[in-house]
């Protein structure tokens, strides 16, 4: 069902309001008004116009809409207005109601109908249905606050408000069906209770509601004493008991007239704290088929009653003054249809009730609101969620101490849930915030304490920041120095391997020429030795012809001693003989020369092969040692290689390190500034934490 527009009851004075959550408190509804802010707003919707916020707010700052504007200027217009004034006016006005009557009509007013009527036909409107259709359950309805909590809150119990219209209502349909004069005229209802407007607006009936306190102000307004004014009666006939009905129990009191013992089977039930709690009760005890111990439930919103309505400003008058009038006046009502006998009384109270009251001409219909109420019940889990955000953790935490006016944690939840208020406004969260402030002022006094030991550390760390970056820069020196050695040393490193590599390939043609000057020493011994062989064979034949010289010496000789023999015949062959053994001499001593020379040259030869012997092994090792300094140098060429990337990767690493260097160099300076940044926090800190030490 889609909500319905309420027509607004109360008004809250923003200016006036200090929040104290006394009307929350006394309301029974609650959830009509959002208390985020600094005053609770209505949510006029949900207002069933009970006027207990009002009478329980101490600062003035709630009060209601009523009509008395527009009455008092259509009135002084000439609009043509007749007025009915609750039975409540004899208490409001105590001993001047009937003055109030000649007020009004010199006011313009053209004729006056008296309430307490309109009761006396509401309690036969009762009684005949409850006749006809035997209700298991009626609830009375007089109080427009409980017929509109019911439409909006347990609409469970519509079927058993009494389907009779309120005695206002009966009053008002009297006048338009029996006084016809008066039936095209407005209707102005003087009484006590804010809420009438409502009904106005539900049954279309009634035109101003006009509460006692404007009527009040308007005679203090106008410097008027009621007693200046004529006492007149009301214009319609007199009501018996039913004056009685802004007491407490006066409708039950005039029903027992009706139904003697009707109280037996009654809840007779008033005032705000008891009234709408046993309603919803009711409806949940109806839903589950519970026994019902009462057939009739007479109920009034105000725990005075009308009395000590909204509108008479009467609500803290003690009871008993308030309904000692009515008392008085029920006592002459009752006399006047006082007859002979009870019987006579009572049938002629019946003839005047008769003549105004007819089947079906007060009946009631009543309109289900409870699409107005969008309100949600929060999941155990969200209220659990809820019930953290004001500080209450476990069973022990729930208080239900009222100070936020819900009367219990779990209906404050409840609105906190649905956005209707804040945890601020929890007595005890604010216990709680105050226990930890306490422990935040302790800490506080620890937090300066560890603030003045973080900024001398701060200090020392910006000392050690400084040394360390004074070692940075000279790190960062001997870096650029090492690395300008290592490029050096690299470079050198390059050349000497270039040189090397060079070397290596002169060495290698060094290698190639000992192997050559080898081979060639080889070639000359070879030759050395085959010049000793040919120099033996010469030796040898020299040998041969030095012993042939000798033969040829003896043969010489032998033919010398020939030739002698033959004289003169002999004696050329003697001169032959004799040169011929001068020849073989000669060869001889040649031969033994040239031997002599042999020898020494074969010696010669001999030294000569002996030294190209050594000096081939000299070759060979000088080759090999030559070939030992060429791998030597090959290992030297490629340890220079490693050498040469080794200080590749030095110089990366150092390339790196003063790439480092230069960020440390950053970091440094960040660090600086941080901790410079740091150190005004941790300032900005101890001065909050001394301010808030001071507050
Ligand atoms: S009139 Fe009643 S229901 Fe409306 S806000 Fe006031 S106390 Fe609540
Ligand atoms: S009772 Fe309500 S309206 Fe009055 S001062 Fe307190 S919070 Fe404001
Ligand atoms: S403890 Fe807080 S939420 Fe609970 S009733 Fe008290 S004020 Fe309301």
């Amino acid at each position: 069902m889609s909500g319905t527009k309420l027509t607004p009851v109360i008004k809250v004075d923003d200016e006036k309001c200090v929040n104290c959550y006394a009307c929350v408190a006394a309301c029974p509804v609650k959830y009509c008004m959002d208390g985020t802010g600094d005053a609770p707003k209505i949510n006029h919707d949900l207002c069933i116009g009970c006027g207990n916020c009002i009478t329980s707010c101490k600062r003035g700052a709630r009060s209601f809409f009523d009509n008395g504007d527009a009455f008092f200027r259509d009135l002084g217009r000439g609009e043509k207005i007749v007025a009915i004034v609750a039975p409540a006016a004899a208490s409001n006005f105590e001993g001047r109601y009937l003055n109030l009557n000649g007020y009004l009509k010199s006011l313009g007013v053209q004729a006056v109908f008296d309430v307490s009527f309109g009761a006396e036909l509401t309690v036969l409107s009762y009684v005949n249905y409850m006749k006809e259709k035997k209700p298991s359950l009626v609830i009375s309805q007089p109080c427009p606050a409980i017929v509109t909590y019911i439409e909006l809150f347990v609409p469970s119990l519509l079927p058993m408000l009494a389907p009779a219209d309120s005695p206002m209502l009966h009053t008002i349909r009297m006048i338009k069906e029996y006084y016809p004069q008066y039936r095209n005229h407005k209707v102005a209802v003087i009484s006590p209770c804010i809420a009438k407007r409502r009904e106005f607006d539900e049954t279309g009936l009634g035109d101003y509601n006009v509460t006692f306190i404007t009527i009040k102000g308007q005679l203090e307004k106008e410097k008027k004493d009621l007693a200046s004014c004529k006492a007149m009666e009301y214009d319609n006939p007199e009501a018996e008991r039913a004056v009685t009905f802004p007491m407490p129990g006066g409708l039950l009191r005039t029903a027992d007239r009706e139904v003697p013992g009707i109280w037996e089977q009654t809840r007779k039930i008033e005032g705000p704290e008891a009234i709408y709690p046993y309603l919803d009760h009711l409806a949940d005890s109806l839903k589950k088929g519970g026994h019902q111990s009462v057939s009739f439930v007479d109920c009034l919103n105000c725990e005075k009653g009308c009395n000590g309505g909204p509108g008479t400003g009467f609500w803290e008058e003690p009871q008993n003054e308030l309904e000692y009038p009515i008392q008085q006046r029920a006592v002459e009502a009752e006399k006047k249809y006082t007859l002979k006998s009870q019987k006579k009384s009572r049938k002629e109270l019946a003839k005047v009730l008769n003549k105004y009251w007819k089947p079906g001409l007060y009946g009631r219909n009543y309109v289900d609101l409870s699409g107005n109420y969008t309100i949600r019940e929060p999941s155990p889990a969200e209220l659990t969620e809820v019930y953290k955000k004001i500080g209450k953790y476990s069973e022990d935490d729930i208080y239900d101490c009222n100070a936020c006016g819900y009367g219990s944690c779990k209906r404050m939840a409840k609105a906190i849930f649905n956005k209707l208020n804040v945890p601020k406004n929890c007595l005890h969260y604010n216990l709680f915030l105050l226990n930890k402030q306490d422990k935040l002022a302790e800490l506080n006094v620890e937090m300066k304490k560890q603030i003045g030991k973080s900024l001398s550390v701060i200090d020392s760390i910006n000392s050690l920041v400084d040394v360390v970056s004074s070692k940075m820069a000279k790190q960062s020196e001997s870096v650029d120095h090492s690395s300008a050695a290592v490029g050096e040393m690299v470079s050198s490193i390059h050349k000497t391997s270039e040189v090397s590599q060079k070397k290596r390939d002169d060495l290698q043609g060094l290698v190639d020429v000992a192997a050559r000057g080898q081979g060639s020493m080889r070639e000359t011994i070879q030759a050395v030795e085959d010049i000793a062989k040919s120099v033996d064979g010469v030796s040898s034949t020299i040998k041969l012809i030095s012993g042939i010289a000798s033969n040829t010496n003896l043969l010489s000789m032998n033919a010398a001693i020939e030739a002698a023999h033959a004289g003169d015949a002999g004696r050329g062959f003697s001169v032959v003989a004799g040169e011929i053994r001068r020849l073989s001499e000669d060869t001889r001593a040649n031969s033994q020369n040239i031997s002599v020379t042999l020898s020494n040259i074969i010696k010669g030869i001999k030294v000569t092969s002996t030294r190209s012997g050594e000096t081939e092994n000299h070759i060979a090792q000088m080759s090999s040692e030559i070939h030992s300094f060429a791998e030597t140098m090959a290992e030297l060429i490629s340890t220079f290689g490693e050498l040469s990337s080794g200080s590749t990767e030095i110089t990366s690493a150092l390339e790196n390190l003063k790439a480092l260097s230069s960020e440390v160099k950053i970091s440094y300076n960040e660090m600086l500034n941080m901790t410079l940044t740091l150190r005004q926090a941790l300032e900005e800190l101890s001065a909050v934490a001394e301010r808030s030490t001071a507050d």
